[in-house]
């Protein structure tokens, strides 16, 4: 038997390198010796404002962007949250085991809550522990997420521990797979689509080159002829390093350190390799938005799927705290 892993992606509409880098290239090259479950999780996206029309279509391109990025259905399930309400019931009955004292010190909370003043609500506060369901319903082992995800990880497992402790060995206690974060163009920002510094996975080389282009490098480097530093540079250090083979980096580094390459010489090589990586990524997502009933077949049938594993589970927690009316 496989290990299980789960991870999941918020539908935030188009996918970035960020998405790509941080998470589906590697889920991708998990799945092989992994038993992976694939979230698309659209209950925890409505904990900011959102649009009904708008949240619809960008599940539908996350599905899409997880399917061109090599995430294979004959080999992982892909589920919609919404699809599978057994999320949400035991999250109910985690909220029960689940200290509000730890919830409102969780890193996100207080980053959110602070974005959005007027609307500090239960979802907000409640997220790690629907995060904790997401994983442990499953009982995945493993779980891909950045390093802004660790205090999750963290709770999920004592979730699981408090769980365990109160009614018996239930739970396996996840590790997580963690994967660095890229910083955005800007140099200082993670990727986001609302300060405008990632790459998209659907945009054209003549897109991507507008960007790269003026995006941030080595301060130092003023003019053409001054030495740069590249472990101080966030071009190579997010980029490069993530696209680049071994020899072009030993290229670069030597050239930046000694000035005998300009930023924009080392900006085209960086270019030519994600347009190499993505050409075939951003063609995939072209043929995918036309298939719109294979994808969403896809993400149905991988729900039914997923709902069979956590319905299994929902009944034994139930069974073990009492609920088993009906067995
Ligand atoms: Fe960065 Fe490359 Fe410029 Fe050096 S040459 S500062 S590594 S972009």
């Amino acid at each position: 038997m496989k290990r299980r892993i789960f991870s999941g992606a918020q539908p935030t509409g188009r996918l970035h390198i960020g998405n790509y880098l941080g998470a589906l290239q590697n889920w991708a090259q998990l799945q092989s010796d992994y038993d992976c479950v694939f979230g698309i999780v659209d209950y925890h996206a409505i904990t900011v404002p959102f649009s009904p029309q708008e949240i619809k279509k960008r599940v539908f391109d996350c599905a899409v962007g997880f399917l061109a990025s090599g995430i294979d259905p004959e080999k992982s399930i892909v589920m919609l949250q919404s699809l599978v309400p057994q999320h949400a019931e035991l999250t109910w009955i985690f909220n029960c085991i689940s200290p509000v004292q730890e919830l409102i010190r969780v890193p996100t909370f207080k980053e959110k809550a602070s974005q959005q003043k007027g609307n500090v609500n239960m979802g907000l506060l409640d997220y790690p522990v629907l995060m904790a369901v997401d994983i442990l319903i499953y009982k995945a082992e493993f779980v891909p997420v950045g390093d802004d995800q660790i205090p999750h990880i963290e709770l999920t497992r004592e979730i699981a521990r408090e769980f365990n402790k109160r009614f018996g060995e239930t739970f396996p206690e996840p590790k997580e797979i963690v994967r660095p974060r890229m910083l955005g163009l800007d140099g200082t920002n993670k990727m986001s689509k609302t300060l405008g510094n990632c790459i998209y996975l659907d945009e054209s080389p003549d897109e991507i080159w507008k960007k790269l282009a003026p995006a941030v490098t080595d301060t130092r480097r003023k003019k053409r002829q001054d030495p740069g530093e590249p472990n101080d540079c966030n071009i190579f250090k997010s980029y490069h390093k993530a696209f680049s083979n071994r020899e072009e980096l030993t290229y670069v580094e030597k050239g930046c350190r000694n000035a005998s390459i300009g930023c924009l010489d080392c900006k085209r090589i960086l270019f030519d390799n994600i347009v190499k990586e993505l050409t075939p990524v951003r063609e995939k997502i072209e043929r995918f938005k036309d298939k719109k009933d294979y994808v969403m077949d896809v993400i149905i049938e991988g729900s039914k799927k997923a709902g069979v594993l956590a319905e299994r589970t929902l009944r034994e927690v139930k069974q073990k705290i009492g609920f088993d009316y009906l067995s």
